[in-house]
């Protein structure tokens, strides 16, 4: 029998802790990490030093000993002796797991996303939240500002992307762009900077979330999480178009190319490089466009070697200093064979 498996979901629900103790692994939780021996059967690092650690909430793991890294059912697929790169093999393992440990998520896809369980936090340590949903939203944006339409942008594309010119707080005399985790919470703005003449060390083109303390616990805004864009689109694609900036989301959107999702800067994260493969079927193509500079090429490059594995990855090469904002309707149209 085929059952079918939301991996991603799967993945949300899962508790690390649970299945760590399911495989004999003595739980030493200190915060949301676990640090202790390496129980996988093929470590071969150092037996007597503990060199894996697990982040319990985000359900990732790794082994400084013998190198590996993975998520939950990662993780899972190794302790059965199992490659998690084989499709096959992890699906097993993952059926296995949701059937123990999940069974309400049944054996049919889900349209409801479900948050990840939350746990309690031992007492003594100060607890961290990461990507925390905010309790408020910025009022008095001002979406008609010069700055965006100046930039070719539509009233329309402006308020699908919930944009404005910020005056005050944080962000003022920025852009604030609304920042959405993967099941769609607002986490945050990032703003941009409207005379680029301003930018320098103190004065940086984006401003995203810092660190804040309240009322003794840590909230933490991490970038490298989710995908710009990435929670509208909702169940795999065929093709999934991946950029680096905010812009170049918008402006690809507006263009008649919506599926695309941003890394919110030249780097790609092994998380977001998950997201990606989960967005895009299996016999579907990710398109990669970054800017056309150095950083672009080491950006592609990144992005190869962690999707081309997964699944089939064509680059979209830019001439020099372009970015897909300079390109024209028609040229993305041929540049794009969608
Ligand atoms: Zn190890």
């Amino acid at each position: 029998m085929n059952t079918w498996i939301d991996f991603k979901e799967l993945r949300s629900k899962l508790d690390f802790e649970q299945v760590l103790r399911h495989y004999g692994v003595e739980v030493k939780r200190k915060g949301n990490q676990h640090h202790g021996y390496c129980p996988l059967p093929n470590h071969n690092g150092k037996k007597n030093s503990p060199s894996f650690s697990a982040n319990l909430e985000r359900g990732i793991f790794q082994c400084f000993g013998c190198g590996a890294k993975g998520n939950v059912l990662e993780f899972a697929a190794m302790m059965e002796k199992a490659d998690p790169k084989d499709g096959t093999a992890l699906h097993k393992v993952a059926v296995e797991l949701q059937q123990r440990f999940c069974p309400e998520l049944g054996g049919k896809p889900s349209a409801e996303k479900a948050a990840p369980p939350k746990k309690a936090e031992p007492k003594e340590e100060r607890p961290v939240m990461v990507n925390q949903p905010l309790d408020f939203e910025l009022k008095g944006l001002d979406a008609e500002h010069p700055y965006l339409s100046g930039r070719g942008f539509t009233s329309e594309t402006i308020r699908h992307f919930g944009l404005g010119f910020c005056s005050r707080g944080m962000l003022k005399d920025r852009v604030a762009i609304p920042l959405h985790d993967n099941e769609g919470k607002l986490v945050g703005y990032a703003g941009r900077v409207i005379d680029d003449a301003l930018i320098s060390e103190d004065n940086p083109r984006y401003r995203f979330p810092g660190k804040r303390e309240r009322d003794g616990t840590l909230y933490e805004f991490r970038k490298t999480l989710f995908l710009y864009n990435g929670f509208r689109i909702k169940t795999p694609i065929d093709d999934l178009i991946v950029i680096e900036g905010f812009a170049s989301v918008w402006w690809l959107h507006q263009n008649g190319l919506p599926s695309v999702v941003g890394t919110m800067g030249s780097d790609c994260s092994e998380r977001q490089a998950e997201l990606i493969v989960s967005l895009v079927k299996p016999n579907g193509r990710v398109w990669i466009a970054p800017d056309g500079d150095k950083a672009g090429e080491r950006y592609a490059q990144t992005l190869m070697s962690l999707i081309s594995p997964h699944r089939f990855v064509r680059w979209v090469k830019l001439d020099e200093n372009k970015q897909p904002t300079d390109l024209s309707a028609e040229q993305l149209k041929i540049r794009f064979i969608i």
